[in-house]
C-alpha cells in the first residue's frame, strides 16, 4: 500500500501545485509509503541486484527459441510459471491456448545466379513466418525488383513467373523508428500475396531494419485463399543492395531459392499467470505483461523476453518492498503474439468467464531498452489523469505520458473496457535487433532492462492505490 490505508486518495496523487509540492518535498502521506520514496525504493531495490537481467538469461538460456508450437515455448511455459511460484505470487498458474505451429525446417538457401553462367553466390536469407516451402528441387526465377505495391501493379505481366524482390527500406530519416517499421513492413506482410496476385513464384523482402549489417529478418506474413501461396523471405539489407546493384548490370540474373518451411497442425500452448491478490478490491484487476513467444531467428531476449521479466520483476520488487497492494497486480506471459495473437484474445475470453473487471492493462513490446514512459490509451480524460503521475515516474526515468497503442496483446483486454498502457523506451536501436539472430541476451543492457521493471512497478502501484 502506497497512500492511505483507509482508501482515500492520497494528495500526493492529486493534480495542481499542491501535488507537485508535495511529490518532491516527499512528505509523508498517512499510514503508506509516498509516491517518491517508493520510487526511491524501487530505484535501490532494482538497480542494487538488476534481478531482470538473471530472470531473462535464465528464460534464454532454458527456453531458447519458442516460437508457438515449439519445444522451446513449451519450456517457457513451465519456467515462467516456476519463476512466479518461487517469488510466492499467487494463483500461479497456466492456461489453454491453442496457437499456430509453423516450423522452418532445416533448408532454408537462396542463391544468386549470374546470367553468363558465373559462380553462384549465397544469399543471406531466413523464410517469413508462415510461409510455405519450395520444391525440393527449388525455386529458380529471374527477379523483378519494386519499391511499393503501386509499382509491382505498374509493372503488371512483367511480374508473372518471377520472384518480386521489395526493397523498399525503413527511413532512416524518421526520428521514431516505429513510423519507419511501419512505412515498410506492408512488404512483409503482404508481399507474397501481391506478388502471387501477379503471377509471381516467389517473394524476396528487404528485411525490416536499420541496423547496417547482413543479418535476415524474419517476421509473420499472410495469405490470402483465393491467391495462389508462393514462398516469401527476408534478406540482409547489404545483400539486398548486392542484389538490386547486381539487376542493373545483370537484368537477367536468377535467383533459387530452397525452403523446407510449413505449417503443421494447431498446437496446444498456454498463457502464465501470476498475481499479488489486492487487499481491498481485489476484484478490480491490473495487469502487467509481455509475450512469451519469439521467432526462432535470435533468442527474442528483447522481443519479448524482456516485456515478460519486467512484468515478474515489478510483482518482485513489490513483493519485496512489502506492498499490499489495494487492487490485484496480475503478470501475464501471453503467448503467440508474433504470429497469431491468440494468447491475448484466449486471456479476455478466460477472465469475462470469471467476472473480473480490469482497470488496466500494461504491456511492454518495444525491446528492453531505457524506459522513456508510457502511453496511454484511453479517453482524453483518462490520460489527463496519468499525466499528474508524470512528475513521480519521472523520478524512475518514465515520466513521459501520451496518447498512444498500449500493445498487441493487451488489445482485446483494452476493447474489453480497461485502460491501456504501453512502456515506451529509446528504440532508436529496436529494429537492429528485432526478428533475427542479433536478439541476444548480449544485446540487453541490464541497467536499461531493470529500470523498465522498476517504471512499470510504480505505475501499476500508482493505479493500485488511486485507481483511474
Ligand atoms: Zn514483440
Amino acid at each position: 500500500m502506497i497512500d492511505s490505508q483507509r482508501g482515500r486518495a492520497c494528495p500526493l496523487f492529486r493534480s495542481g501545485i499542491l501535488a507537485l509540492m508535495l511529490v518532491l518535498t516527499a512528505a509523508v502521506c498517512e499510514a503508506g509509503i509516498p509516491a517518491d520514496s517508493l520510487a526511491r525504493q524501487l530505484l535501490r531495490k532494482g538497480l542494487g541486484s538488476y534481478h531482470s537481467h538473471d530472470l531473462l538469461t535464465e528464460l534464454v538460456r532454458v527456453a531458447g527459441s519458442r516460437l508457438s508450437g515449439s519445444p522451446g515455448a513449451v519450456k517457457a511455459v513451465n519456467l515462467t510459471a516456476a519463476m512466479m511460484r518461487r517469488y510466492g505470487f499467487e494463483n500461479v498458474h497456466a492456461e489453454s491456448v491453442m496457437v499456430p505451429h509453423w516450423v522452418r525446417g532445416k533448408k532454408e538457401e537462396a542463391l544468386l545466379l549470374p546470367r553468363g553462367g558465373g559462380a553462384a553466390r549465397p544469399l543471406a536469407v531466413c523464410a517469413l513466418g508462415g510461409s510455405d516451402g519450395t520444391p525440393r528441387s527449388g525455386i529458380t526465377a529471374e527477379v523483378l525488383e519494386v519499391r511499393s505495391f503501386e509499382e509491382l501493379r505498374a509493372a503488371g505481366p512483367r511480374a508473372a513467373g518471377k520472384i518480386v524482390f521489395f526493397n523498399r527500406p525503413m527511413d532512416p530519416t524518421l526520428l521514431n523508428t516505429f513510423s519507419a517499421y511501419g512505412g515498410a513492413v506492408d512488404q512483409r506482410a503482404g508481399g507474397a500475396i501481391e506478388a502471387a496476385r501477379c503471377g509471381a513464384v516467389a517473394a524476396i523482402v528487404r528485411s525490416v531494419t536499420l541496423a547496417r549489417d547482413n543479418v535476415p529478418h524474419t517476421g509473420s506474413m499472410g495469405y490470402r485463399d483465393s491467391i495462389p501461396r508462393i514462398p516469401g523471405v527476408a534478406i540482409g539489407i547489404r545483400d539486398a543492395d548486392l542484389l538490386s546493384a547486381t539487376l542493373i548490370h545483370d537484368p537477367h540474373a536468377r535467383v533459387k531459392i530452397r525452403l523446407s518451411c510449413r505449417t503443421l497442425p494447431d498446437a496446444p500452448s498456454a498463457n502464465v499467470i501470476g498475481e499479488l491478490r489486492g487487499s481491498e478490491r481485489p476484484d478490480e484487476v491490473i495487469v502487467i505483461g509481455g509475450h512469451l513467444d519469439a521467432w526462432d531467428t535470435g533468442t527474442g531476449a528483447h522481443d519479448d523476453g524482456a516485456g515478460c521479466v519486467q512484468a515478474i520483476e515489478a510483482l518482485r520488487l513489490l513483493k519485496e518492498l512489502g506492498i499490499k497492494p489495494k487492487r490485484t497486480i496480475r503478470a501475464v506471459m501471453f503467448m503467440n503474439e508474433e504470429n497469431g495473437s491468440r494468447g491475448g484474445r484466449a486471456y479476455v475470453a478466460a477472465t469475462q468467464r470469471s467476472g473480473e473487471r480490469h482497470i488496466a492493462a500494461i504491456e511492454a513490446d518495444r525491446g528492453g531498452f531505457m524506459p522513456r514512459g508510457f502511453t496511454v490509451q484511453g479517453d482524453s480524460d483518462v490520460v489527463e489523469r496519468v499525466k499528474r503521475w508524470e512528475t513521480v515516474l519521472g523520478l524512475v526515468g518514465a515520466g513521459v505520458v501520451t496518447a498512444g497503442h498500449a500493445g498487441v496483446d493487451v488489445s482485446p483486454t483494452v476493447e474489453a473496457g480497461a485502460v491501456g498502457f504501453g512502456l515506451i523506451v529509446d528504440h532508436q536501436r529496436y529494429f537492429d535487433v528485432h526478428h533475427s539472430a542479433n536478439d541476444s541476451i548480449e544485446a540487453v543492457h541490464p541497467r536499461e532492462l531493470e529500470l523498465g521493471a522498476i517504471a512499470g512497478a510504480l505505475l501499476v502501484c500508482l493505479i493500485s492505490e488511486e485507481g483511474l
